[in-house]
This record gives structure tokens, C-alpha cells and sequence, in this order.
């Protein structure tokens, strides 16, 4: 179990991501989580700065889906003015949503053309893991403001990093150690 909590890249921002890297990696299709990887929990909708990169990454050629766990109609407001599909209620880590997202594609997409972007190991990062994607680790945008189920999965995060570190230390040390020294600064 441990190793599928475990990133295949970490970035501190969207915005950081090589997409031209991924472009040529074969990706097409970009499922994304939406709080604290787009926007923090007390915004509601995109920023100047989200609709450059929406803009930037479909003209590159990748379809974008946002796959939450939030049940809000903020969810869904947000990605109606970001003009990208969604998945609201995902329940990630369960597969349920990114199998919703898929369905939802312009086209079928391998699994070796999927990315996910998301800000948590417990549920984003195991459930691309367990998915079969390629998987991008990111810092939240604000954890000050998370709400309570996510202050719980921060805390068993911050255990199976302990855990990972001990038991994959290679590992750990290529894929999570940078995310470890941003993530609570
Ligand atoms: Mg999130």
C-alpha cells in the first residue's frame, strides 16, 4: 500500500508542471483536483492566472476534466466559468469519480494518457496510484483554511510519510523529500 501513496512527480504549483515533458510523454487528457490544487477552500471561483494555464494546456493539446470530492455546487459553478467538464463527490480514494471522468472524455484514453494532479496523498495521489495513472503531487494552495475530513487525512499524510521514509527510502527521497521541505512552509 505504501508505494502507491507515493507520487511519480512532485511540483510546488500547476503552474510548474512541464506539460510540454508530459505532451511528449504521450498524456492527452488531465483529470484535476480542485481544492487547494486550483483553488484554495474560501475561493469560489477561477483566478486570472487559471484561465492563462486552462488556456495555455488546451491549446498544447490535453483535454482537462476537475475531479473533486467536494459535494458543493461550488464545484460546479467553478468549472462551468473555467468551461472544463467535472466530477463533483468523486470520493477519492475510491475510483468511482476518475472512472465518471473518463466516461465523461471527448474520446477513450488509454491509461498511459492520464494524468492526475492533486494536493493530497490520501486520497488523490493513492486513488491515481491504484487507478493506473500517471500521478502529480502538488502543494495545497492554502492549508490553514482546510476543511476538518481533509485536517484527518493530513494527519495520516504526515504517518505514512514517516512510514514511506523508513521503508522506501530511495524512494521517498526521489519523489516526496521537496514536498516534504514546501509543505508546511
Ligand atoms: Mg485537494
Amino acid at each position: 500500500m505504501l508505494k502507491k501513496l507515493i507520487p511519480d512527480d512532485y511540483y510546488k504549483t500547476i503552474e510548474d508542471i512541464p506539460y510540454s515533458k508530459l505532451y511528449a510523454d504521450g498524456i492527452r487528457l488531465i483529470l484535476t483536483d480542485l481544492d487547494n490544487t486550483l483553488i484554495s477552500y474560501l475561493e469560489n471561483e477561477p483566478t486570472e492566472a487559471l484561465f492563462v494555464w486552462k488556456n495555455k494546456i488546451k491549446e498544447m493539446g490535453f483535454e482537462i476534466i476537475v475531479v473533486s470530492n467536494s459535494r458543493k455546487d461550488r464545484v460546479e459553478h467553478f468549472a462551468n466559468l473555467l468551461d472544463v467538464p467535472f466530477i463533483k463527490f468523486a470520493k477519492k480514494p475510491l475510483l468511482f469519480g476518475m472512472r465518471k471522468a473518463v466516461k465523461l472524455a471527448s474520446r477513450e484514453y488509454k491509461k498511459e494518457e492520464i494524468v492526475e494532479i492533486g494536493d493530497q496523498l490520501m486520497t488523490d495521489v493513492f486513488a491515481s496510484k491504484r487507478f493506473g495513472v500517471h500521478t502529480i503531487l502538488v502543494k495545497a494552495i492554502d492549508k490553514k483554511t482546510e476543511i476538518f475530513p481533509t485536517k484527518i487525512n493530513r494527519k495520516l499524510e504526515k504517518f505514512f510519510l514517516t512510514q514511506i521514509e523508513r521503508r522506501h527510502p530511495r524512494l521517498y527521497q526521489q519523489h516526496l523529500d521537496q514536498y516534504v521541505v514546501d509543505k508546511d512552509e
